[in-house]
């Protein structure tokens, strides 16, 4: 790590010092002054009548604008006030005081008395205005400590948000560093040491990586060609799929300073911090050539500027992303800095970032697929007492559409439920509890769910199951249950082949599929719930989008809308309004298609259909084999192997079906 934090820290260091010292002199200064206990109220007329005129008093100290007289009692006369005193021996003199009105005129008192006693009984007297010492050392004293309060409880409070991470380069300082990078560095002494071989699957991203890595070992080789090394690659994917470890995995291979640090590192509560920050990020940078600067969901800085002029509150964020343009631009292109960059969101980037010279290169991590799941389980799998049965393959096939960190998340939770039932090993029941917790959410057994709303949910769930068996182009199903979970109170789990591309006749058995549910409470019950909520409402997205983005239905033709907008084509509605109903009229006949299907599928399998919702009911889960036993073995996809047209690129919110929820 970077910095030698053994320094031994210097006990005049710390801000409390500095509150402490001037304290304890003030205390030392007053114990010297100590001039014994307060003196007592007395009235001038006692001090007249009395002391004076028995000669005890020395002196008397008025001070005018207090209006108070203090009274020095001569030495040898102290034993005579003992008594008033609680009859210990007295050692100090001015043992009593006196008040008088303001407009009572005390010199001419005071001369006036003395001049008419004899001798041995005349008292000094001094008339002074009292200067407030303790008060004016006070009225600076006080707002210097509070300066130096606020200053303190600043550093440490910025110190907290910035150092949180425990970062060996940046981490801490205070408040004189907020403008600093707050970077981790990793270089040769790093004890971090993740390395390709942690990092399963990725294999196009690994390569583009490898080369980068390859690019900072041995530059001449590219450069001698001509070449330019390519400033930034620019890691797009969904959360969880590894951008973060790929980066860490460089930081463990390039054998090169690396300066990592998340885009919110950048932002702070003070205006200019951010740009500041990119600024000392870079210069610390330039320091270390080669190097590599990881930036991690630089979407927090990078997001498109400007489209909200009015709203000030961006200016900070802009500041900092110009800056970092500013500085992307700044060095030379050999100069052995790379900027590799993570983000999830690369839709909202701003443009400028993104472009050849910052960004040249755009590596996008997709899900894993099958293959890259079952290399990632084994990954995850190493740390953990397995099973010796146990097969990765079946796991990476209960799990599509997870991402790698979803992955480590069942291994850990298989661990800590196979824990919980004091196992031995890990075993298979453990993972498949851990993927249905994942999926699904926490089981809910307090919740209470009638028995005629159960009977409900388990024809719903029995439909699904039951049309997905029959279509032939419908994903193939895993698993039904009617254990609430989470907000669902009972689910249908499909294994959604990993096909890239869906004909209409899929899509049509998808369709059918999720609206087998509300078919089975039709014919059943004769009634319908809310219950088809969340199927219906991917039932309209898919319709619509077959309708309006895959040209799939005859009567619209051939076109697509998707993304329409975004492209620059300012038209606010691309299609007249004859064409709009005409959308519409063409969804609802899909959907109707879909709706007769299931009917069809349910009617001519009453019997079964109505065993499976029994079994259901019972069982509370049923599996594929369960329904092998009722209706036979299932009638494989018809035309998996015709190749379709290649679709426009699917949007995100569309197929995927993995599962189908009651809600
Ligand atoms: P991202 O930055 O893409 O959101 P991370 O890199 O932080 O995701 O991944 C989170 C965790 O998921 C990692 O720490 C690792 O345990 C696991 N993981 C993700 N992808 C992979 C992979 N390809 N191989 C091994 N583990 C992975």
């Amino acid at each position: 790590m970077a910095q030698n934090n053994n320094k031994k820290k210097s006990p005049f260091a710390s801000v409390i010092t500095w509150i402490y010292i001037p304290l304890i002199l003030i205390l030392l200064y007053m114990w010297f002054h100590y001039d014994g206990g307060d003196p007592m109220k007395t009235e001038w007329y006692e001090v007249k009548e009395k002391m004076i005129a028995e000669g005890d008093v020395e002196k008397i100290n008025y001070v005018m604008n207090e209006q108070t007289g203090t009274v020095t009692i001569k030495k040898d006369r102290l034993k005579k006030y003992e008594n008033k005193f609680g009859g210990k021996e007295l050692k100090y003199q001015n043992l009593f005081y006196f008040q008088l009105p303001a407009l009572f005129d005390v010199e001419k008192e005071f001369s006036g008395l003395r001049d008419t006693l004899p001798e041995n009984k005349k008292f000094e007297y001094t008339l002074d205005n009292a200067t407030d010492y303790w008060g004016n050392i006070f009225n600076w004293l006080w707002p210097l400590l509070f300066i130096i309060f606020t200053i303190y409880l600043f550093s440490r409070l910025s110190r907290g948000m910035s150092g949180g991470a425990g970062g060996s380069g940046g981490g801490g300082g205070g408040i004189f560093s907020v403008g600093k990078s707050q970077a981790k560095v990793f270089d040769k002494n790093s004890k971090v040491k993740v390395t390709f071989k942690d990092v399963a699957g990725l294999e196009e991203a690994k390569v583009e990586i490898m080369e980068i890595v390859d690019f900072l070992k041995s530059p001449s080789k590219y450069t001698s060609l001509g070449g330019k090394i390519p400033k930034g690659a620019l890691l797009i994917g969904p959360p969880g799929t590894g951008k973060t470890l790929l980066a860490k995995a460089v930081a463990g291979e390039a054998n090169v300073p690396f300066f990592s640090m998340s885009g919110s590192d950048f932002v702070e509560m003070f205006v200019g911090v951010g740009a500041s920050r990119v600024r000392d990020l870079f210069k610390q940078a330039k320091e270390k050539t080669p190097c590599i600067v990881f930036i991690d969901e630089i979407d927090a800085v990078g997001r498109a500027r400007g489209k909200n002029v009015g709203f000030s509150s961006n200016d900070e964020r802009e500041n900092t992303l110009n800056q970092l343009l500013t500085e992307m631009d700044g060095f030379g292109t050999n100069s052995g800095v790379i900027i590799l960059a993570a983000t999830n969101r690369a839709d909202i980037l701003d443009k400028a970032l993104m472009r050849a010279g910052r960004f040249d290169r755009q590596i996008t991590i997709d899900l894993p697929e099958l293959k890259d799941r079952e290399a990632i389980f084994k990954v995850h799998l190493k740390k953990l007492k397995l099973d010796p049965d146990l097969d990765t393959s079946f796991l990476a096939k209960q799990t599509p559409g997870f991402s790698g960190a979803d992955i480590a998340n069942v291994c850990n939770e298989a661990a800590l439920i196979a824990a919980r039932h004091n196992k031995k090993h890990v075993d298979k029941q453990d993972f498949l509890d851990a993927i249905d917790r994942i999926v699904g959410g926490l089981e809910r057994k307090s919740k209470i769910i009638p028995p005629s709303e159960k009977r409900t949910i388990a024809f719903h769930e029995a439909g699904h199951a039951t049309v997905s068996w029959f279509l032939p182009n419908a994903n193939p199903l895993l698993k039904v249950t009617i254990i609430p979970r989470g907000k669902a109170l009972g689910a249908a789990w499909y294994v959604p082949e990993e096909r890239q591309i869906m004909t209409k006749e899929q899509m049509m058995d998808e369709m059918a599929s999720l609206i087998g549910g509300r078919v089975a409470e039709e014919i059943i019950n004769n009634k319908i719930s809310s219950g088809a909520l969340n199927d219906l409402e991917r039932l309209t997205k898919m319709a619509y989008a077959m309708v309006a983005y895959y040209g799939m239905s005859d009567k619209v033709g051939n076109v697509s809308w998707y993304n329409f907008q975004e492209d620059g084509y300012q038209l606010s509605k691309p299609f007249s309004e004859k064409t709009a109903e005409m959308v519409d009229q063409e969804t609802k006949v899909l959907i109707d298609k879909a709706h007769q299907m299931a009917k069809d599928v349910l009617e001519s399998h009453m019997d079964g259909f109505k065993e499976l919702a029994q079994l259901l009911l019972e069982k509370e889960v049923i599996f594929a084999e369960d329904l092998e036993r009722i209706y036979g073995p299932r009638v494989k996809e018809l035309d998996s192997a015709a190749p379709a047209k290649e679709l426009p690129e699917t949007p995100e919110e569309l197929p995927e079906t993995s599962e189908s929820k009651t809600e």
